[in-house]
């Protein structure tokens, strides 16, 4: 429900005083636009209660009566995500698991800025067996020593295969890798893990420990909505979200099968950087009512403002589709990538709600406590 605080609204000696008006969400923009309309001068407007929580208007003003809207669908009885058959640690640093790499390969194309490697490994073996599900990391023990003598500490990686792997036998875990690499005092830094996983070969033991998370859980609900915000090898989960909803593979086996829309935003600075790119223009075309994909690639695409065409931008672009989705208490937001995402998406997201009279920073936490708002940057 939201509060909204009116001036100059309705006839005569009325349109002096002050009126406050509650109606849900879903009642927000025509109430407004009839306020608009008959004159009035919206003051004040605040969130009042949960966004989840739409229902009809609390007190509504017969002047301001909102055209009929379809009432927005009630939150689920049971948490949106399931966290109960969810495996965490099952191997932890001091007994990691020694998984064998199966491929390594680049996924980039020529041209490209940097190394971004698919890389697998055998789980095979494993006693208790790691299983893990999609939207979980792992933890990766490079082998060596740091500068102080002492065995490297673990670096996460979103998993970027689902649970039954990319070959499907259920016992593989593929990663999405950047090599670091920046330079310092006129010299090229390497990262150490992500150098060790970008350089293996197959047929090598790696420390592996995990899975470990669960913010990035998918929706048990077939009919969920998800919105995926993906930088880089942010891509890596949302890679497992497609895969589970639209691989055929997967559909025949997983017992879930994805009925609501999927919306993939992702961001590259050039077109060979767009990682499982042909996958996803596939899903796109077999599956057009359930999935979207849009991309930035902000050293090729213009923004409206003639800068580089960054993710934020995008969100901006579809501002109103991307609220009237997150109305629905079945849609879920996903976002994933380096740190520094973040502050364009909320701007971005603050520019967008705004326009539509809301407040941004209030209605994200509302978000985030119904389980509809999952972030994962590093
Ligand atoms: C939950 C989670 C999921 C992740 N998922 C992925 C993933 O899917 N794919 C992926 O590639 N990575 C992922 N990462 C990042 C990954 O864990 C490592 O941090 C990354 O690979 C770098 O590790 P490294 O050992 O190569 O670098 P390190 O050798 O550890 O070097 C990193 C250090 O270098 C320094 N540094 C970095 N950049 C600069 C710079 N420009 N200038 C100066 N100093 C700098 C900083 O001190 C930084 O701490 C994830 C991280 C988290 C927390």
């Amino acid at each position: 429900m939201f509060t909204v605080v009116v001036e100059g609204f309705g006839i005569g000696q009325q349109r002096q005083v002050e009126r406050t008006f509650t109606v849900p969400f879903s009642q927000l923009q025509p109430t407004m636009q009839t306020i608009a309309q008959q004159g009035g001068r919206i003051t004040a407007m605040k969130a009042a209660g949960s966004l989840a929580a739409d229902s009809a208007p609390a007190n509504p003003n017969a002047a301001v009566e909102a055209p009929a809207q379809p009432a927005a669908p009630q939150p689920a009885a049971k948490p949106a995500v399931s966290h109960a058959a969810v495996p965490v640690n099952t191997y932890k640093p001091k007994d990691p698991f020694i998984g064998t790499v199966t491929e390594n390969y680049s996924l980039v194309g020529e041209g490209a800025i940097g190394r971004v490697n698919h890389i697998t490994f055998d789980l095979s073996g494993g006693d208790p067996q790691l299983q893990y599900v999609e939207g979980q990391s792992i933890g990766i023990i490079p082998e060596g020593t740091d500068a102080n003598g002492k065995p490297h500490k673990l670096r996460l990686y979103s998993i970027a295969s689902t649970r039954h792997g990319d070959n499907m036998a259920g016992k593989t875990v593929s990663l999405c890798v950047r090599q670091l690499q920046y330079e310092k005092d006129g010299e090229t830094i390497n990262g150490v893990c992500s150098t060790y996983l970008c350089d293996i070969e197959p047929g090598a033991k790696v420390k592996i420990t995990g899975p470990v998370g669960k913010e990035m859980l998918l929706p048990d609900d077939e009919e969920a909505n998800v919105i995926m915000l993906a930088t880089g090898t942010g891509i890596a989960p949302m890679r497992t979200y497609l895969r589970r909803m639209f691989e055929p593979a997967e559909r025949e086996t997983n017992g879930w099968t994805f009925r609501g829309k999927a919306w993939l935003f992702m961001g590259a600075p050039k077109t060979p950087n767009l990682l499982y790119d042909a996958d996803f223009e596939h899903y796109q075309r077999e599956f057009p009512d359930n999935f979207r994909y849009t991309k930035a690639i902000s050293r090729e695409q213009e923004n409206a403002r003639g800068g580089r065409m960054y993710i934020q931008d995008r969100v901006l672009e579809h501002a109103d589709e991307i609220f009237a989705m997150i109305e629905n208490p079945k849609t879920h937001v996903y976002m994933c990538g380096l740190k520094g995402m973040e502050p364009g998406i909320d701007e971005a997201m603050t520019t967008a709600a705004a326009a539509k009279g809301l407040n941004w920073a209030e209605l994200r936490p509302q978000l985030k406590k119904a389980e509809r708002w999952h972030v994962e940057t590093y």
